[in-house]
């Protein structure tokens, strides 16, 4: 999609650093991290937010959810803990209308979130 930010870093469009790719996902750092470990999960596959995971098929789902696992325990998140977030319009603080999944590790997370 023309003007999506992340669908450049999926096509490599504009640098970032990748750590993952695989056949319908990219995992990449966040710009601004929050935790020592913050990674975005993007599917290649433009959708808008979780709102529209109609438009994904089962395996790109699926990829979304194992490369989670895969890349906690690729970084030893496994062991102390970590956290899988979405936001999710505006309210939640989306700011990037392509679906991501912020993963974070390497700290201590708080409960509720802010
Ligand atoms: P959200 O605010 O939940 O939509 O998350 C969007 C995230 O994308 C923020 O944490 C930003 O720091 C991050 N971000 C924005 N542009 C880039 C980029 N070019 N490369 C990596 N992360 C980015
Ligand atoms: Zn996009």
């Amino acid at each position: 999609m023309e003007d999506c930010i992340f669908c450049k870093v999926v096509n490599k469009e504009i640098s970032s650093n990748i750590i993952h790719e695989g056949k319908n996902v990219v995992v990449f750092s966040d710009i601004n991290p929050k935790a020592p470990f913050h990674f975005l999960v993007v599917p290649k596959r433009h959708v808008s937010s979780i709102l529209e995971v109609e438009k994904l098929g089962d395996s790109e789902i699926r990829e979304l959810v194992e490369v989670i696992s895969l890349i906690a325990k690729k970084f030893d998140m496994d062991k102390e803990g970590f956290r899988v977030v979405t936001n999710t319009g505006r309210g939640a603080g989306q700011s990037v209308n392509h679906l991501h999944f912020h993963l974070l590790g390497g700290r201590e997370f708080g409960w509720p979130p802010g």
